[in-house]
């Protein structure tokens, strides 16, 4: 059997799973079995309630897609983990383990590099080389978990890759993580961060998932954001943020917006004035808070941009406050491990 035709069992959701195991001659039962191990990652070997013939026969049939922890680096400024991880395929991808107060939370990667080109970032250098299945966003939780130790109890999907560049894939995973006898994690405690794929974001309105959205936007006019986000050629202001309107008006689910301060680019006191300004416009008419996620550059080698100081940051962020906008500064974590926002590489350095 080929690689090609072998089933990846944890993209399977229980459906298909059940329609699986029927077609290698088994059981219904066989299934929930199955089922239930998959979440723990054990392995075919592992699931041991599964007779020796059975698990030969599984894994001759079925891919393995679990993400292998290739490399860790744990930050001494904050214990974040940055985990490298190797897929079946032998590419590599980045997440992100950090831990808070109120539970752990661990930044995935949705695609194997990305083809959006934001001018800083760093996971886009060597452009997208594939999309990762639902099994593989699955499985940076899972292998995660089982290396940690610990559960993860929040998603953000925010490491490589364009989420909505992997549309079909992402919705299936969200699917999967929440189911009860999966993951189950709350759509409540996942969110998605886009940088501005529009039809994507309305077929996601479509979807009825109460995740939260996050839109990085980073410049509150059409030239500037061109400028460092060639998606914005594509789908301009004007139409981003109608359709963030027209996603609260259909979910009345708040969205979040990011906005990476580059100094001497969008980080004057001005820029925060256009920026509140612009989310008023689209957004007070129906009514949707907003919520301005502000993120000081982290420096990638190859772009050249630099931060402003904290102080400038807290600047911005109390100048959109005072204009009704609540604003929060992203605290940084595991920086002394390049683990922070853009800095993430599916190339080992
Ligand atoms: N492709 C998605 C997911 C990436 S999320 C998106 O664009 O939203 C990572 C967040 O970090 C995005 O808001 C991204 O714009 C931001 N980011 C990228 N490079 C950065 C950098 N060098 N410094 C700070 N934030 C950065």
């Amino acid at each position: 059997m080929t690689e090609q035709k072998k089933t990846d069992l944890y993209s399977l959701d229980y459906g298909e799973l059940l329609e699986f195991v029927k077609s290698i001659g088994e059981s219904a039962f066989r299934a929930k079995q199955i089922a239930a191990w998959l979440p723990l990652g054990v392995g075919i070997d592992g699931m041991t309630n599964l007779s020796k013939t059975l698990r030969e026969k599984l894994k001759a049939t079925t891919l393995d897609t679990l993400p292998r922890v290739k490399e860790k680096l744990v930050s001494k400024l904050d214990g974040t983990v940055k985990y490298l991880f190797e897929l079946h395929d032998g590419e590599f991808i980045e997440s992100v383990f950090m831990r808070y107060k109120h539970g752990n939370t661990l930044c995935i990667s949705s695609q194997v590099g990305c083809r959006m080109g934001c001018r800083f970032c760093a996971s886009t250098i060597g452009g997208r080389v594939r999309d990762l299945y639902p099994s593989e966003l699955l499985g940076q939780i899972i292998t995660a978990q089982r290396d940690t130790g610990e559960r993860v109890s929040n998603i953000v999907m925010m490491g490589i890759g364009e989420p909505l560049d992997n549309y079909d894939n992402v919705v299936k995973f969200l699917r999967l993580v929440n189911r009860e006898d999966g993951l189950n994690i709350g759509y409540r405690h996942i969110s998605l961060s886009t940088c501005g794929v529009v039809p994507k974001i309305r077929a996601l309105a479509e979807c009825e998932l109460p995740i939260t959205l996050s839109i990085s936007l980073h410049a509150a006019t059409d030239e500037r954001r061109s400028e460092i986000m060639p998606v914005n050629k594509k789908w301009n202001i004007d139409e981003l943020l109608t359709a963030c309107r027209d996603y609260y008006s259909h979910t009345g689910r708040r969205i979040s917006f990011e906005y990476t301060l580059i100094s001497g680019k969008n980080d004057t006191e001005q820029d925060a004035r256009t920026l509140a300004a612009l989310l008023h416009k689209y957004l007070d008419p129906v009514k949707a808070p907003i919520h301005v996620n502000l993120i000081r550059v982290n420096e990638v080698a190859e772009t050249g941009f630099k931060e402003g100081s904290t102080t400038s940051a807290n600047n911005f962020a109390a100048m959109l406050e005072s204009l009704g906008i609540t604003a929060t500064v992203r605290r940084r974590l595991g920086a002394d491990v390049n683990a922070a926002c853009g800095q993430l590489r599916h190339t080992r350095r």
